[in-house]
C-alpha cells in the first residue's frame, strides 16, 4: 500500500480522535493596498500513525465517512474563536473564511449551528465567509441551497471556491448569488499561457459584471501579483503574502499590519 493512500487513509479514520485535526490560517489581503480582509481557516491533520496528511487527501476520507459533519463544526467554531481573540488583541482583519462542504449544507441544523456560534463569541455575521467547492453538487439541491440563502440573509458572505474547476460551475451563479469568486489557483500557476490569461481575464469581468469580488488564490510570485492587480483582481492569497501558518505565527504579522496602519494614520492627522 502506498504512504497516505485512499485505502490506508479509511482504516486509520475507523478509529479517528478529532483531536488530531488542528487549523492554520492563511490571508486574503485586498489586491491594492495589501490590507488583510479576512483569513481563511484550513484544516490539517497530524496522524500519529503515518505523520502529516494533505487536506487533498483526508477531506474527501472525512466526507466519505461523514466525518466532515463534525470535524467542519469543530473546525468553524474553533476559527471563530480564534477570530474573536484576534479582535480583542486588536488585529483589524475584520473576518474569517472557513470551508464548507457539500454535506455540512445538507444538514437541517447547518445553518442554526453557524449563527449561534457566530453570537455565543459576540462575532458579527459578516465577519464570517463560507467556501463551498463543489458546486457541481449544489445545483439542483433545494435544501443546500436554501441553507445558503438563509446565512446570506442574515449577512453571512458566501465564496464559491476553485472557481472554474467545477462542471457547471457557470450555471451555479444563475442559482445562487455569491458574494465572492474565487479564481484556482490552477490558471493562476499557469498565467504565463495566453489562454488560462483569457480565462482569468473573463472570470474577473464575469464576477464584475455579476457585481461580485473576484479573489485570486495559490499567487506565488511578484509577476502573478502585478498581473493579476493589472486585470482588476479585488482581493489575493498565496505564498507571496502569507504561507499557511499556525495562529500564533500570524498573531505576529497581523499584529504587525495593525501597527502599520496605525502609524500611517497618524502621519496622516
Ligand atoms: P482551498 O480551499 O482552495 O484552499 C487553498 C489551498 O491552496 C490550500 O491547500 C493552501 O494551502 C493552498 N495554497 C495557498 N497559497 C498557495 C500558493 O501560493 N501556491 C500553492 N501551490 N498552494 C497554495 P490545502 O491547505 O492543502 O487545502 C486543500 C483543500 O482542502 C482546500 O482547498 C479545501 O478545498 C480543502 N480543505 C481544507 N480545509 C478544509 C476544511 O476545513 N473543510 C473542508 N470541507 N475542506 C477543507
Ligand atoms: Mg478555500
Ligand atoms: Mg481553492
Amino acid at each position: 500500500m502506498s504512504k497516505n493512500s485512499h485505502k490506508e487513509i479509511s482504516i486509520l479514520m475507523e478509529n479517528l480522535d478529532y483531536n488530531e485535526f488542528f487549523v492554520h490560517y492563511q490571508p486574503i489581503v485586498d489586491a491594492t493596498t495589501y490590507e488583510v480582509q479576512w483569513v481563511e481557516a484550513l484544516a490539517r491533520w497530524n496522524s500519529p500513525i503515518i505523520g502529516t496528511v494533505s487536506p487533498d487527501k483526508f477531506i474527501p476520507v472525512l466526507e466519505e465517512k461523514l466525518h466532515i459533519i463534525p470535524i467542519g463544526m469543530r473546525i468553524l467554531k474553533k476559527a471563530c474563536k480564534q477570530l474573536e481573540k484576534w479582535h480583542r488583541n486588536g488585529c483589524t482583519n475584520s473576518g474569517i473564511s472557513v470551508n464548507v462542504s457539500f454535506l455540512q449544507l445538507q444538514q437541517h441544523n447547518f445553518a442554526e449551528a453557524v449563527v449561534t456560534t457566530l453570537h455565543e463569541l459576540g462575532l458579527k455575521p459578516h465577519n464570517l465567509v463560507l467556501e463551498i467547492t463543489e458546486s457541481v453538487k449544489l445545483r439542483g439541491n433545494e435544501h443546500a441551497l436554501q441553507t445558503l440563502k438563509v446565512l446570506k440573509e442574515m449577512g453571512i458572505r458566501i465564496s464559491i471556491d476553485d472557481f472554474g474547476t467545477g462542471y457547471n460551475c457557470l450555471k451555479c451563479l444563475q442559482e445562487f448569488e455569491f458574494t465572492s469568486i474565487k479564481i484556482d489557483r490552477s490558471f493562476v500557476a499557469n498565467m504565463e499561457n495566453s489562454r488560462c490569461k483569457i480565462i482569468i481575464d473573463s472570470i474577473i469581468s464575469l464576477g464584475h459584471r455579476m457585481g461580485v469580488k473576484v479573489i485570486a488564490e495559490g499567487v506565488e510570485t511578484v509577476e502573478q501579483c502585478d498581473q493579476l492587480k493589472r486585470m482588476g483582481c479585488d482581493m489575493l492569497q498565496g505564498y507571496y503574502f502569507y504561507w499557511p501558518s499556525s495562529a500564533e505565527e500570524l498573531s505576529l504579522f497581523l499584529r504587525n499590519d495593525f501597527i502599520n496602519k496605525s502609524m500611517v494614520q497618524q502621519e496622516i492627522y
